[in-house]
């Protein structure tokens, strides 16, 4: 593992602004914290509670700017408490040195194998050389004892309440669905629809998806003694498509707003969603390819129906203007917007609108704006979607729109100081991932 920057790992997380109730808070910390967990997407039926995942999590200490070379690697592990597991084969099995674990032993925060339960959560900090730094036990009702070291020795406390944001790197690679690989990668759902967000204008997760896609990702993820609490916004992304690398990072502007762009400065908020629809666990497995069995071959179809449950939420493909709400015969309850370039897009057969929803409002890209139905000629439910432009129907896919500008040239370093981390992060799971595949 090669050395970062310090300023690399001083992405402006907003942990201090975090409102925890933090009761005696003894510790908050950003931690950066390096899983690399290789997931092997299941059959979604299958029961991926028991399926051994491989963690190994690399955690670097946060450098001082000018002795990077003396600090040791340190590395985080994450494991369970074996049934009957010892204190000593426990230190053993997370690679605690001989030394460091006699000397704890004979200590009285040896005490802490009182605590010792089976499946209970272990957290260690252990040095490339086996050296302990720390060790946490959180316990089923999510007390938390802590050995760290302390002089010559070690100390055991009961911290009452510690509050960390982590930033986890996870990847895995697809071979049924999304959710099947991101399941085995212990990876949050909240976390992959995100994903599918942010390369929202690029991929539809619905659709585009082949078996042997990859995916990694850098995101924050809190936690509260040791348990994660909730997640917070991903860092960095890639997702290879059929061989097709797509890569986005968060870049905080001067201004203070979150955008994604490629690692090269290119927006990726340019353009229109490739997917009307909320991406979800219920939607993902909806077929894309629906008919129109009601107007048969009478009517050439003018757009593309999207299979969903009815309810499912429906978000404008771009930024525009409402441009009308309301009922029109065979397209039942619709929508049109109006965008840039003469564009229009239509959404129809929907249930209800979204509130608010009224001519002349203006909505951003991926905003809500109607619910799924079946109203005017629809024997099932599913979005008509139809793009316009000069009032001529156009397919979607091939549709070319000057781009959101570039990052300014100006900003380049300050995008590359909080991008560069990231992006190697990615390229080093890709290999990862790579390695799993052959
Ligand atoms: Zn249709």
């Amino acid at each position: 593992m090669q050395q970062q920057k310090p300023e690399s790992l001083t992405y402006p997380t907003p942990v201090q602004k975090r409102k925890l109730p933090m009761r005696g808070l003894l510790a908050a910390a950003l931690l950066p914290l390096f899983g690399m967990v290789t997931a092997y997407g299941i059959a979604p039926d299958t029961d991926t509670r028991d399926v051994p995942v491989q963690t190994l999590i690399e955690n670097l200490s946060l450098p001082q700017s000018d002795s990077q070379d003396q600090i040791k690697q340190v590395y985080h592990h994450e494991e369970k408490v074996l049934a009957g597991e010892t204190l000593g084969a426990l230190l053993n099995r997370l690679g605690v040195s001989q030394q460091d674990s006699s000397l704890l032993l004979s200590q009285p925060a040896a005490r802490i194998s009182r605590n010792l339960r089976s499946g209970q959560r272990i957290q260690a900090d252990i040095s490339e050389d086996g050296e302990l730094l720390e060790m946490r036990l959180t316990s089923s009702e999510g007390a938390l004892n802590r050995i760290s070291r302390q002089g010559e020795g070690f100390a055991l406390d009961q911290p009452q309440d510690v509050a960390e944001s982590r930033i986890v790197m996870r990847s895995g690679h697809i071979e049924s669905s999304l959710f099947a690989a991101t399941d085995a990668a212990s990876l949050p759902d909240s976390v992959a629809v995100k994903m599918a967000d942010i390369f929202g204008t690029q991929l539809d997760f619905r659709t585009d998806l082949r078996k042997g896609d990859t995916f990694s990702i850098v995101y924050e993820m809190d936690y509260r003694n040791g348990e994660p609490t909730g997640t917070g916004k991903i860092l960095g992304a890639e997702y290879v498509n059929a061989g097709k690398v797509y890569q986005a990072v968060l870049y905080l502007t001067p201004s203070g707003r979150e955008e994604y762009y490629t690692p090269k400065g290119e927006s990726l908020a340019k353009g229109f969603l490739r997917s009307p629809l909320e991406f979800s666990r219920v939607t993902s497995g909806f077929s894309n390819a629906r008919k129109h069995p009601v107007l048969g071959y009478t009517r050439r179809h003018t757009g593309t129906d999207f299979g969903a449950p009815t309810g499912t939420r429906v978000k404008a493909t771009s930024e525009a203007a409402v441009a009308f709400v309301g009922r029109k015969g065979g397209y039942g309850n619709i929508v049109i917007l109006r965008h840039r370039n003469g564009i229009e897009t239509y959404y129809a057969h929907l249930s209800r609108f979204a509130a608010g929803m009224r001519p002349g409002r203006s909505v951003s890209q991926g905003e809500v704006i109607g619910f799924v139905g079946m109203t005017g000629t629809a024997t099932g439910p599913h979005l008509h979607y139809e793009v316009r432009i000069s009032g001529q129907p156009r397919n979607p896919l091939a549709i070319r729109l000057p781009g959101s500008p570039p990052l300014p040239v100006a900003q380049k370093t300050r995008f590359n100081q909080q991008t560069a981390a990231w992006v190697e992060r990615l390229g080093q799971l890709r290999g990862t991932n790579l390695a799993a595949l052959d």
